[in-house]
């Protein structure tokens, strides 16, 4: 068995990993990175991202950033409960300590230090703009690094490649459990190399950030449901992430955090191998399922605000599929191929049941559907795709309530649409150092989780915050990771 030693190591090398192993070097530690991917696919879902940050500049988070975690938090939490998680962390009772939820202190922390880390990356020639969007318009701002994901992992494990001497690569190599020593300290991991080959890894502080359970069908069905294993990954990163870090954490006594019988659900087209093959212009026309009914309303509010409710809907309809369906109409909106990064063409028909053969969908039921849905559309004067246009049908069930207009001028098209999984909501409890806390509601000495490992989203995901996450949590993690390298605490 090879054994080597550092002070700090990291698993994985997304934007959280390879965020806690520059910080931590830059403090003066030795990190050892562990990434299962071969060099050339490092990052995980980072290296396929766009990385959109909610941000309305580089200086400070969008507006609706904590009222958004708030609203996104899910249920109907004990208005005590909810009181005292505004305590100071060493105040609150440790059953607070310790339970899953959407920790306010974190979110706040998240939201200081978002800037610093847009400042930070500036200094590995991260440069963050307004960047092109697969919305036509949306409801809170969003900014993003040129170049994306892509372009984080670059920058800052090409940094990491240039300092050898502090930081070494061990590729190809997979984390499967925490070494722990006699007084209860994480004090490294035993991993699995190329061949089988066993290593151990030692350091007086460990850092997952090897993503979440996305590319784990055991994990999936268990957690999240046994349909879920056959919802793929929105891009080939997710099926690194095998969810062994947030499983050495609870093995180790972690407290669980995060929603872990869900996930982020993005609607893309089953049949494109391109990246994020997101299909967002559905709000323009209508979604029909494998029975040629209409099963939801399209258009509830902005489609960035309502897709993953929308597209978790698709994923219960019969064989988890649905379809867009538009007429001619839609090319006189402006700009709508942004919404589609699908490269394969749509389907498309001169008449409605020429649409229903290619759909492979039952023709009558479809016609009488399209009939009903075109005689409750209003008058198309005020149609705005840019704004909810108030556009909304009247007798049909279900009701559309923006941007309703007649299907009815040829050629009709229509792209097939299914939910992926862009990651999962089940990690681990964390505090404001990225520490991870036990079911107790005590720090596991040595312990820190980042990124994907580290739970925060219920329910419904706080659009463009996971990445955001990512650079905040490796960042606390490697800085206090570094800070604590000699300590016994
Ligand atoms: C197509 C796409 C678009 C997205 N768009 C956005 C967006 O616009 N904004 C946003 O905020 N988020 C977005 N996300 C989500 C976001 O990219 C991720 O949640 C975030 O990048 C995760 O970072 P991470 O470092 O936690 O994990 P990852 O980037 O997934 O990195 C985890 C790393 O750990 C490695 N690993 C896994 N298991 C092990 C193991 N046992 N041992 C060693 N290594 C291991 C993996 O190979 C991987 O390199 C998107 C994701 C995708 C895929």
């Amino acid at each position: 068995m090879h054994d080597s030693s550092f002070d700090v190591v990291v698993v994985g090398c997304g934007i959280a990993g390879l965020s806690a192993a520059v910080m931590a070097q830059q403090n003066g530690a030795r990190v050892a990175i562990l990434e299962r991917a071969p060099k050339d696919e490092r990052g995980g879902n980072t290296r396929y991202t766009e990385s959109l940050w909610r941000m309305k500049s580089v200086d400070a988070v969008s507006e609706d950033f904590l009222d958004k975690f708030a609203a996104n938090a899910g249920g109907w939490p004990d208005p005590g409960i909810v009181q005292e998680a505004v305590l100071d962390r060493d105040c609150q009772p440790r059953v607070l300590r310790s339970l899953g939820v959407v920790d306010p202190q974190v979110v706040a922390a998240i939201a200081d230090d978002a800037p610093k880390a847009i400042a930070w990356l500036a200094d590995f020639g991260i440069k963050f703009d307004d960047i092109p969007m697969y919305f036509l318009s949306q409801s809170t701002t969003r900014m993003g690094p040129i170049g994306g994901g892509l372009a984080l992992v670059e920058a800052l494990g090409g940094y990491a490649d240039r300092q050898s001497d502090d930081i070494k690569f061990f590729y190809e190599t997979a984390a499967r459990a925490l070494i722990i020593d006699d007084t209860g300290r994480v004090a490294g991991v035993e991993a699995i190399g190329d061949g089988n080959v066993p290593l151990r890894i030692t350091g007086s502080n460990v850092v997952l950030a090897c993503g979440g359970f996305q590319g784990n069908p055991e994990m999936l069905s268990h957690y999240v449901g046994p349909q879920s294993q056959f919802i793929r990954p929105v891009s080939r990163g997710g099926h690194y992430n095998r969810g062994e870090g947030v499983r050495m954490a609870l093995n180790v006594g972690a407290a669980p955090c995060g929603d872990f019988g869900s996930f982020h659900a993005q609607p893309v087209d089953p049949r494109s191998m391109d990246m994020e093959p997101v299909v967002m212009n559905y709000n323009l026309g209508v979604l029909i399922n494998d029975s040629g009914k209409r099963f939801t309303d399209e258009g509830p509010a902005m489609v960035d605000a309502t897709y993953e409710v929308v597209t978790r809907l698709i994923m219960g309809e019969r064989n988890g599929i649905a379809y867009a369906v538009f007429d001619a109409s839609l090319d006189e909106v402006e700009n709508w191929n942004v919404t589609v990064r699908s490269r394969v063409p749509p389907m498309q028909g001169a008449t409605l049941m020429e649409l229903a053969v290619e759909m492979g969908v039952d023709a009558q039921e479809f016609n009488r559907t399209i009939d009903a849905y075109n005689a409750a559309c209003p008058s198309s004067d005020g149609f705005d795709p840019l704004v909810l246009d108030g556009l909304s049908t009247t007798n049909v069930n279900p009701k559309k309530s923006n941007w309703a207009r007649p299907i009815v001028v040829p050629p009709f098209r229509a792209w097939p649409v299914i939910c992926s999984n862009c990651f999962t909501f089940g990690g681990v409890k964390i505090d404001e150092q990225a520490r991870v806390v036990n079911t107790e509601g005590d720090i596991i000495p040595g312990l820190y989780a980042a990124g994907e490992v580290a739970g925060l989203y219920y329910r419904v995901y706080t659009g463009a915050t996971s990445v955001m996450r990512g650079a905040v949590t490796g960042r606390m993690a490697g800085a206090d990771a570094a800070l604590r390298r000699n300590s016994t605490s």
